[in-house]
């Protein structure tokens, strides 16, 4: 018998003919990973061809759901989408919330797997009578919203919808996919839909689902939703992550004009002391939240011409700082232009800031993009977007990419870890985050390692890494594991204090499952071995958990007069102790007769 939470089976879906099949999954596997990040690490291990490209057609598209999906627990209605990333040529899993978690998981499934490619743009339905195509020819060119109301007006409100923009069909290597406002973000994988020639999945609700001990989880949601209103998420709720931007610039952990600089001068522009003012343009007009969420950390910001935008540190530190723009109107109206192209706004910022370099050093023929200017910012959004440029086609391959294509030494200075764009902390300055952006399976990304919040607890010297930073740096990253796979929200994360117990007793009452605390804490180790498993499949090699050079040999002062250095050797030392902990050889390798995990060869 199944466990509560599940269905036992994942729907296989041929988009050459939107025909699909039951694969069944264990009571082992979904032990074993969970949901989410975890089991769709797992599908793409069973159901990825060795070696195919992120783009064939054969590479699977994965939408993974979670045992908590369609219980009361908040920030509980979420999904992963996982794939081989066409930046990376890695996995990648993004995480979103939405309608589309509970819709999609209550099609009877606990994933979606999509192999093939249609033979023209089209839908991909699926239900209770499983899965079927429609022609999608009219959405061609449309934004990610205008697809979700067209297509819930031709087939009913009680479809959900996840989409692709323009970007996605034209093969922008960092595109998104989108649904009720949100992204599943980063890695690319809109280019991975809409290279299944899919502009959209829609899913149906068709069955219930059952929990072990729904008495049970019912009390655990009433304590959790308490919890929630308290003060561990008081900040979302009541700023928003944009009060970051000012705490990381007084701190030199803001990274500028392609970090060459780590504080904004024009962040009080941006970020404001009170954002709930009229800031140069800059105004909050509403707040909101994910699905089944009681948090409500979103913060909706007036654009102009009748269009709003969501505010976040990630897009305003991108598409602000990184491209040396302070001007609160243009940052906003890039914001939505990226959403309404459908890319990832930190990776196009990572990729503009670094050909904005480029132009200022002359090694590409654009003297019109420079740093700080904000029509340059928007008029390269909008050349990545149509790709009907070959800057635009240059830039919307990635700046890894595009670095190599470009030469002249600016790959030194192409902000990425294993070609995905990097977030909004200074590794100089950060040095527990540094190692947990090197070594990180997706590449650099703050949301499966939270290295950071050791480097700014205060009870580290955040400018000197050593062994108690690679020890926060795998404990957040196990943390994140799970939390990816359970599924719930990060923003929830400061209410536990003792959270592997904590999560286990969340997950007994829904499963059945004995579950304890050491068995999540091995689970986490699985799932992170897992990744880095299929990333060696698929090509990882050593010097790939590494960082640009330039946050290697260019130092950062500190308002402090401190000089802040991350030399290689460091980074190396935190690297071969980070292996040695996770019982992996010299080189990251899994020792031999690792077990990588059940149903893993
Ligand atoms: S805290 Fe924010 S991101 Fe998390 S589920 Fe709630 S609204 Fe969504």
């Amino acid at each position: 018998m199944t466990a509560g939470g599940y269905f036992g089976q994942a729907l296989v879906v041929d988009a050459a003919t939107g025909t699909s099949v039951a694969q069944p999954l264990t009571d082992e596997i979904l032990r074993a990973y969970v949901g989410g990040s975890g089991l769709g690490t797992w599908l793409l291990h069973r159901l990825g061809t060795p070696g195919a490209g992120a783009l064939d057609a054969s590479a699977p598209l994965a939408f993974v759901f979670s045992p908590l999906v369609g219980t009361p627990l908040t920030t509980s209605a979420k999904f992963a989408v996982v794939a081989k990333s066409p930046l990376t040529g890695m996995l990648t899993d993004a995480l979103a919330s939405s309608q589309f978690a509970i819709a999609g998981k209550l099609t009877g499934h606990d994933a979606i797997v999509i192999r093939g490619r249609a033979p023209r743009l089209s839908v991909l339905l699926a239900d209770g009578d499983g899965s079927r195509l429609l022609d999608a020819r009219h959405l061609a060119g449309r934004t990610a919203a205008e697809t979700d109301e067209s297509l819930r007006d031709q087939l009913g409100r009680g479809w959900r919808v996840a989409a692709i923009g323009p970007a996605g069909e034209r093969g922008v290597r960092y595109a998104t996919i989108s649904h009720d406002g949100r992204h599943a973000g980063r890695g690319g994988l809109g280019a991975v839909m809409g290279a299944k020639n899919l502009k959209a999945i829609a899913v149906r609700a068709a069955v219930k689902v059952t929990t072990a001990d729904p008495r049970r989880v019912l009390a655990a949601a009433r304590d959790l939703r308490e919890r929630s209103f308290g003060p561990a998420t008081a900040k979302y709720r009541e700023l928003g992550t944009l009060a970051n931007l000012l705490t990381f610039n007084a701190i030199a952990t803001l990274p500028t004009r392609n970090f060459q600089a780590a504080e904004f001068e024009g962040a009080d522009r941006l970020a404001g002391s009170a954002p709930d003012e009229a800031v140069e343009g800059m105004r909050r007009v509403a707040r909101s939240s994910c699905a089944s969420c009681t948090i409500g950390c979103e913060h909706i910001y007036r654009v102009g011409g009748g269009k709003k935008a969501r505010v976040e540190y990630e897009n305003v530190f991108a598409l602000g700082p990184m491209c040396g723009v302070s001007d609160p109107g243009a940052v906003l109206t890039a914001s939505a232009r990226c959403d309404e192209l459908g890319i990832d706004t930190i990776s196009a910022g990572g990729t503009i800031a670094w050909a904005m370099e480029c132009a200022q050093r002359g090694l590409i023929d654009a003297p019109w993009l420079s740093f700080g200017d904000p029509a340059a910012l928007l008029r390269a959004l909008d050349e990545i977007g149509t790709r009907d440029t070959p800057l635009g086609f240059l830039l919307g391959e990635g700046s890894r990419q595009a670095s190599l294509t470009v030469g002249g030494g600016s790959a030194s200075f192409a902000p990425h870890v294993k070609g995905l764009e990097m977030p909004g902390y200074e590794p100089r300055t950060l040095h527990a985050m540094a190692l947990g952006l090197a070594v990180n399976a997706r590449g650099a990304d703050h949301n499966r390692s939270g290295a950071y919040e050791a480097d700014l607890s205060g009870e580290l010297d955040r400018l000197d890494g050593g062994d108690a930073h690679v020890a926060a740096a795998i404990e957040t990253e196990d943390r994140a594991a799970i939390m990816d796979s359970l599924i719930l929200c990060k923003f929830l994360r400061g209410v536990f204090t003792d959270p592997f117990r904590e999560w286990a007793g969340l997950l007994a009452p829904v499963t059945g499952w004995d579950v304890s605390a050491g068995e999540l804490h091995a689970t986490a180790r699985r799932i992170v071995l897992a990744k880095r498993v299929y990333n060696i499949r698929e090509g990882w090699q050593p010097s790939d958990d590494w960082l640009p050079e330039r946050l290697l040999n260019e130092p950062v002062v500190l308002p402090s007069g401190r000089v802040a250095t991350l030399t290689a050797d460091r980074l190396r030392a935190m690297i071969g102790a980070y292996y040695q902990k996770r019982g992996l050889d010299h080189q990251g390798f899994p020792r031999p007769g690792t077990a990588a995990g059940p149903g893993l060869d």
